[in-house]
C-alpha cells in the first residue's frame, strides 16, 4: 500500500502549497526585516528625543531662574533700597512663593553677611567663603548640584529618603554708582529636576523600561538619588545627540542615548540628561511583531494550504476517477467507464485515449483468451496424439523401478509379449521377461544405471506369455529427480526379428559376392580415398603377379609403378568422380610385364570415397594386334613395306630431317616393259619376277635402307642420312644388280629408276616423292634402264640429272 503521501493529489498539493509558502516565507521575512529596521529606528529617535526634551527642558529651566535672579537682583528695590529693609523681604518672600522650589532666598552684604533672607532663615551669618557668594559677586552665577551645609537643619527636608540638595543662583547687586552692594543668592531645591525629568518622560516612558539619568562632567550621577554609588556609567556613552546600543556592565546591554544641558555660564557646569532602555525592551515590538507574523503565518499556511488541497483535489479528482476506472479495467471490469466530470482537454483527451485503449484491450484479451482455448484445444489433442504415439509406435516402451518392477509399459510391447497391463503394471519384474541366462547382466546393467551411467544398446531375447522368444534391441536411460537420485529408468525396445532375417540374407549375399569377386577373371581391387587397398580378388593379385596378402597391404600413393605408367594421376582423377580408362602396357610393382585395360571407377560408401580399380589381362590380344599391325603395313606379295608403311616412314624421315638436319634421298623403280611379261609369261610369273625383283632389292640396299612396293611394279627406296651424289650411285648400283640378274621362266629385266633428295627447306614432305617420280618419267624417256635425278639447284652439286651408268654404287 503506497503511503499517502505518494498520492498525487497529495505530492501536487506539496508541490503547490511549498512554493507558495517559500515564496511567501521570503516575501513575509524580508517585509519583516524591514519592519524591524524601522520599528528599531523609531525606538531610537523616541529615546532621543526624550534625553533632548528633558534636556531642554532643564536648560530651560535653569535659564529662566538665573534670569529671574538678575533681573531682581537690578530692581531699584535692591539697588538702591534697604537691604536690611522690609521691603525687600516682602519682595524676597514674593518670589519664593512664584516659584516652589526656592527653599532660600537673600542677599548678603559685601563682606558676606547675610543681611535679608526670606523667613530671616541665615540672617547675620557669614556665607563670605560659599561659592554662590564669591562667585555671585563677578556676575550671574549658576551653581552645581550641593548638599545643604547650613540649611540642612532649618529646613524640612520634604522627601527624607534623600538628602536636601540645592542647585544655586546668585547675581551681583550693584550700586547706582555701581559699586557693590551685595549679592542676591538663591538655593532651589533639587527635587525640581525629578519634576522636570518625571513631566518630560510621563508614565510610558517608564513602563517600557526608560531610565533617566543625569551625569556630571566627570559620569558621577546626579539623579536619581537613588542610583547614585549602585549604577556605573559606562565610558563609551554616545555623543551629545546620539543613541547607541551600550553595554551597562552587569546588568547588559541598552540602548543609551545621551543629551547634554548646554551650560548658560562659565561657572555652570555641563550636565548629561542619559536615557537608557533594556534592548529586550526596545526590541519588545520587533519581537511582538515577529510573534505576530509568526502566528498569522502559520494560520495562513493552513489556511492557504487547505485551500490549495481543495483546488488540487478539484484538479485531482478527474485524474483518480480515471486512474478508479483503469483499476476496475484491470481487475477485469470490462464496463468500467472513463466518462470524467472534467472540463479540461487534455484530461478529457486521456479519458477518450482510456476508453479506446480500454475497448482494444479487451478486444485482445477476448482474441488471447479465444487463442489460449484453441491451444488448450491443441495440447489436449496433441497429448492424446503422444498417447496414441506412445502405445502405438512400432517400438516397445517400459520403465522399471530400481528393483526392476515394471510400472509403465506401452500397447505394443504389452501385444509383443502377449500380456495384459493388468497382469504386468506394479506386479511383475522385468527379470520374469528376460531369459535366465541373462540375468547377471541385467543385475550388472541396472547396477550401472543407478549410478547415472550412461549404458550402450543391449541385443538380448524377451520371452513372450506364451514362451516365444522375441529377439530384440534395447536403448535406456535412467530418470533422475530434481537431486539427481534414481527414480525409474526408461528403456525403449525394437523387435529386431525382422533385422535378423536381413542380417542372415546380408551373409548369404556377402558369401556371394565374394564368390564372384573371386571367380571373376577381372582383377578387382578397392582402395580407400587416402590410398589404402581395402580388397583384392585373387585374379587382381594374378595379373600383377603377387598375392592377395601383398596386394591389401599397398597404398596406391606408394606405389612407384602406379606413378609412371600414370595410374597414379588417372585415380586422383578419378576420386575426383570422373570415370577414367586406361589401357596400359606395364611392369607391375612384383616385375610382371602385363598389358592390361584398367578402368578406376569412383564409388560412395556410407559416405566415405572409394575407388575400384578393375583390372583386365589383354596381353594376348596386344600381341596379336600388334601382329596385325605389322601384317597391315606389309605388300602380301612382295613381303617389303607397302604403301601405309611407306607413308608412315616418309612422314617420319621428314620429321626427323627438320629436327637434326640429315637429309634424305627417295629412290623410285619402275621395271621396263613389265606388261609384256605378264603378256608373254602369265600373270603368275609375273608375280614371281616382282617378288624375285623384291628380295634383289631388299638385299641390294643396306639395312638401314627402307624398301617399300609402291604399286604394281613400281618400288620405293627411302636412303635415309644420303645426299643425291651417293644416292646416285645406290640407284645405279641397283639397275646394274637387275639388269645383271637373270629372272626365273623370263630372264633379264631392266629398271628405270628416278631419285630426289629431299631439303631442309622443302615445305611439303610429298615434295621429295614428287620430284622422285618426276625423274623416273624423265628416265622412262629417256630410253629407260637409267637413273635419272631430280633437276633442283643443289649446294653441294649444282648440275642437273646425271647421266650415271658407269658411277661407283652406293656405299660400296
Ligand atoms: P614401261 O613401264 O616400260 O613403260 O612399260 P610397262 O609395260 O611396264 O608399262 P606399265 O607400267 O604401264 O605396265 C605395267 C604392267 O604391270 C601392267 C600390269 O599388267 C602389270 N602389273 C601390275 N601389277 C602387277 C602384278 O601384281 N602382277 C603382275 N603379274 N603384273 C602386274
Ligand atoms: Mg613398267
Ligand atoms: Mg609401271
Amino acid at each position: 500500500m503506497a503511503s499517502p503521501l505518494m498520492t498525487f493529489r497529495m505530492r501536487l498539493t506539496l508541490a503547490v502549497g511549498g512554493l507558495s509558502l517559500a515564496l511567501g516565507a521570503a516575501i513575509v521575512f524580508f517585509l519583516s526585516q524591514v519592519a524591524s529596521s524601522r520599528i528599531t529606528q523609531d525606538q531610537r529617535e523616541s529615546l532621543q528625543n526624550r534625553v533632548r526634551a528633558i534636556s531642554y527642558a532643564l536648560a530651560e529651566n535653569l535659564r529662566e531662574r538665573d534670569r529671574e535672579i538678575a533681573l531682581l537682583s537690578k530692581t531699584a528695590l535692591l539697588t538702591q533700597g534697604d537691604l536690611r529693609g522690609s521691603l525687600l523681604r516682602e519682595r524676597l518672600a514674593l518670589t519664593k512663593n512664584s516659584y516652589r522650589y526656592y527653599d532660600w532666598l537673600g542677599v548678603a552684604g559685601p563682606d558676606g553677611t547675610v543681611l535679608s533672607a526670606v523667613n530671616g532663615l541665615l540672617e547675620g551669618e557669614n556665607v563670605g567663603n560659599r561659592l554662590w557668594f564669591t562667585a555671585g559677586k563677578q556676575g550671574s552665577y549658576i551653581g552645581d548640584v550641593h548638599e545643604a551645609v547650613l540649611l540642612a537643619k532649618k529646613l524640612n527636608n520634604p522627601n527624607p529618603r534623600e538628602p536636601l540638595r540645592f542647585v544655586d543662583f546668585s547675581s551681583p547687586i550693584l550700586g547706582v554708582d555701581g559699586k557693590l552692594r551685595g549679592v542676591l543668592g538663591s538655593h532651589a531645591n533639587w527635587s525640581w529636576v525629578g519634576d522636570v525629568i518625571a513631566g518630560a518622560i510621563g508614565e510610558d516612558g517608564m513602563a517600557n523600561g526608560v531610565e533617566i539619568f543625569l551625569i556630571g562632567n566627570n559620569k558621577q550621577i546626579l539623579y536619581p538619588f537613588t542610583a547614585i554609588g549602585q549604577i556605573s556609567v559606562p565610558a563609551n556613552l554616545p555623543a551629545n545627540h546620539e543613541e547607541g546600543e551600550i553595554s551597562w556592565g552587569k546588568e547588559g546591554r541598552f540602548l543609551t542615548a545621551q543629551s547634554t544641558v548646554n551650560p548658560l555660564t562659565a561657572t555652570n557646569p555641563a550636565w548629561h540628561v542619559l536615557a537608557r532602555q533594556p534592548m529586550s525592551q526596545a526590541l519588545a515590538t520587533v519581537h511582538a511583531m515577529h510573534v505576530t507574523l509568526l502566528v498569522a503565518g502559520l494560520i495562513a499556511t493552513i489556511l492557504f494550504m487547505t485551500l490549495v488541497y481543495r483546488l488540487v483535489s478539484n484538479f485531482c479528482r478527474p485524474l483518480e476517477q480515471l486512474a478508479d476506472s483503469a483499476q476496475r479495467v484491470s481487475s477485469g471490469d470490462e464496463h468500467a467507464d472513463f466518462h470524467t466530470s472534467s472540463n479540461t482537454r487534455e484530461i478529457n483527451n486521456l479519458a477518450q485515449a482510456l476508453q479506446r485503449m480500454s475497448v482494444t484491450l479487451q478486444a485482445r484479451r477476448h482474441a488471447l483468451e479465444e487463442s489460449y482455448r484453441s491451444l488448450e484445444q491443441k495440447v489436449t489433442e496433441r497429448t492424446q496424439e503422444l498417447a496414441d504415439l506412445y502405445n502405438q509406435a512400432p517400438v516397445g516402451y517400459h520403465a522399471i523401478d530400481r528393483d526392476g518392477v515394471i510400472v509403465q509399459m506401452n500397447d505394443r510391447e504389452l501385444h509383443w509379449l502377449g500380456y495384459t497391463r493388468d497382469e504386468v503394471i506394479g506386479k511383475m519384474s522385468i527379470r520374469q521377461l528376460l531369459p535366465a541366462d541373462c540375468d547377471a547382466i541385467f543385475l550388472e546393467r541396472q547396477q550401472r544405471m543407478l549410478t547415472g551411467e550412461q549404458l550402450p544398446p543391449l541385443n538380448i531375447q524377451l520371452i513372450g506369455k506364451n514362451g516365444r522368444q522375441i529377439p530384440v534391441r534395447t536403448s535406456s536411460s535412467a530418470v533422475l529427480d530434481a537431486a539427481g537420485h534414481f527414480v525409474m529408468s526408461r528403456t525403449a525396445v525394437m523387435d529386431v526379428t525382422e533385422q535378423r532375417e536381413l542380417e542372415v540374407a546380408l551373409h548369404k549375399q556377402e558369401a556371394l559376392s565374394q564368390a564372384i569377386i573371386h571367380a571373376t577373371a577381372n582383377g578387382l581391387l578397392l582402395y580407400r580415398d587416402d590410398g589404402q587397398c581395402i580388397l583384392a580378388n585373387k585374379a587382381a593379385a594374378e595379373i600383377i603377379g603377387t598375392s592377395v596378402e601383398n596386394l591389401l597391404q599397398q597404398n596406391f600413393h606408394h606405389i612407384d609403378s602406379w606413378k609412371v605408367s600414370g595410374c597414379h594421376a588417372a585415380a586422383l582423377q578419378a576420386l575426383t568422380g570422373e570415370e577414367v580408362h586406361l589401357l596400359l602396357s606395364t611392369t607391375s610393382s612384383f616385375g610382371k610385364a602385363v598389358d592390361s585395360i584398367v578402368t578406376l571407377i569412383p564409388l560412395q560408401h556410407d559416405g566415405e570415397k572409394l575407388l575400384l580399380v578393375v583390372v583386365k589381362d589383354v596381353s594376348e590380344l596386344i600381341t596379336a594386334n600388334r601382329e596385325l599391325e605389322k601384317l597391315a603395313r606389309r605388300d602380301a606379295l612382295t613381303g617389303l613395306h607397302n604403301r601405309l608403311a611407306l607413308n608412315e616412314r616418309l612422314r617420319e624421315e621428314f620429321l626427323r630431317m627438320k629436327r637434326s638436319g640429315h637429309a634424305y634421298t627417295i629412290l623410285m623403280a619402275d621395271v621396263d616393259h613389265f606388261k609384256k611379261i605378264n603378256d608373254n609369261y602369265g600373270h603368275e610369273t609375273g608375280d614371281a619376277v616382282l617378288r624375285r625383283l623384291g628380295q634383289l632389292l631388299l638385299h641390294t640396299v643396306r639395312a638401314t635402307d627402307f624398301v617399300a612396293r609402291y604399286g604394281g611394279e613400281e618400288f620405293l627406296l627411302l636412303l635415309p642420312d644420303t645426299l643425291a651424289e651417293n644416292a646416285i650411285r645406290v640407284a645405279e648400283k641397283l639397275r646394274q644388280t637387275i639388269e645383271a640378274e637373270s629372272m626365273p621362266g623370263v630372264g633379264k629385266i631392266t629398271l628405270s629408276i628416278g631419285l630426289a633428295t629431299a631439303r631442309l627447306e622443302d615445305i611439303a614432305e610429298g615434295l621429295a616423292l614428287k620430284l622422285a617420280d618426276n625423274a623416273l618419267y624423265t628416265a622412262k624417256h629417256s630410253g629407260r634402264n637409267c637413273v635419272r635425278s631430280a633437276d633442283r639447284p643443289n649446294p653441294a652439286t649444282t648440275a642437273g640429272e646425271h647421266m650415271t651408268p658407269n658411277q661407283p654404287p652406293h656405299g660400296a
